[in-house]
């Protein structure tokens, strides 16, 4: 009996597994041509920066439109680093969301998403400039997120790149931070712009005790260091609340916003400018 037991939870196990390769073929094969076809976009997600009361910054978020349903970065974008179709996809991104910040009111920044994949490839920094000169965008509006992973796998070549883009004005920030296994010794590799707080923590920010010591400890590490902080995963008013006590400079999150089509988030935008200029001149 044990025996036949074992057997059938073997196939059981077997069959599974078929179920997730043969998904990750198909996500596969889909990806190759989903440049080709059009099939990838950009959604926008405005950050609050909190002293200025105003988006200061906007993030890009890639979404990939095929067979019928929209598919999460989270589930695609490790199969496009597995086949290396990131660096395509990643200087598409590059590119396009340059172009969409070229739009915006020049105070306003554009946050980019960066694989360690991408730092693998040579020209990384060539790839950065002609997507800024392409669309006519100064370097100081571009922001490149890099996480924890990208540090502990790469090598100089990759610290360079960091330090290259960063004396053309690009800004660098660290993003999840608190998810990796040795975060602070990150802060010490490279001199980040910005901290992004995972948003992990925010989620039992209000139950936990011990999350909220975190998010004030990281918030007065970036303080002392000279980076802003992003609190990340912004959903209610009590969070808010808690990380503006705590002087944190920046919030994400759907509280604010969720991430926007672009012709939604140049609206925001603009209207956003229109009121300042308003309050101005009413001043
Ligand atoms: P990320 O860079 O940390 O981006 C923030 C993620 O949190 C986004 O998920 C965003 O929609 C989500 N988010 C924002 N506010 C909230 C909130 O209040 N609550 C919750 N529950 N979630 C919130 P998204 O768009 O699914 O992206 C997931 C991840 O995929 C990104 O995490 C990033 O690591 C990766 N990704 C997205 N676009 C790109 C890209 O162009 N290139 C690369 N390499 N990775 C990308
Ligand atoms: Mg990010
Ligand atoms: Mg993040
Ligand atoms: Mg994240």
């Amino acid at each position: 009996k044990a025996k036949s037991e074992g057997r059938s939870t073997y196939h059981f196990f077997e069959a599974g597994m078929d179920a997730k390769l043969q998904q990750r073929r198909s996500i596969e094969a889909g990806l190759r041509m989903a440049m080709q076809r059009e099939e990838l976009r950009l959604m926008f997600q405005p950050l609050l920066g909190l002293e200025e009361n105003r988006v200061n910054c906007v993030e890009a978020l890639l979404r990939w439109d095929h067979d019928d349903r929209t598919i999460s970065p989270t589930e695609f974008v490790p199969v496009a680093e597995e086949t290396g179709l990131i660096v395509p996809i990643g200087e598409w991104v590059l590119h396009e969301a340059c172009r969409a910040a070229a739009t915006w009111p020049g105070d306003v920044r554009v946050a980019v998403n960066l694989s360690p994949v991408q730092f693998r490839h040579k020209d990384l920094v060539g790839q950065v400039k002609s997507a800024l000169l392409a669309a006519g965008l100064e370097p100081t509006r571009l922001e490149l997120e890099i996480t924890e992973s990208l540090l502990l796998t790469e090598s100089e070549s990759t610290t360079d790149a960091l330090h290259e883009l960063r004396s053309m004005g690009v800004r660098v920030s660290l993003d999840d931070f608190g998810t990796g296994y040795s975060s602070l010794s990150y802060l010490r590799s490279f001199p980040f712009d910005k901290i992004k707080i995972d948003r992990s923590f925010m989620a039992d920010l209000t139950t936990r005790a011990d999350s909220q010591a975190i998010i004030k400890a990281v918030i007065g590490l970036g303080q002392s260091l000279g980076m802003s902080t992003t609190a990340e995963g912004v959903e209610t008013e009590e969070q808010l609340a808690m990380v503006r006590e705590h002087g944190a400079s920046e919030v994400q999150g759907f509280l604010f916003s969720p991430p926007l089509h672009p012709a939604a988030l140049a609206n925001l935008l603009h209207s956003e400018a229109a009121k300042a200029l308003a309050s101005r001149k009413a001043s």
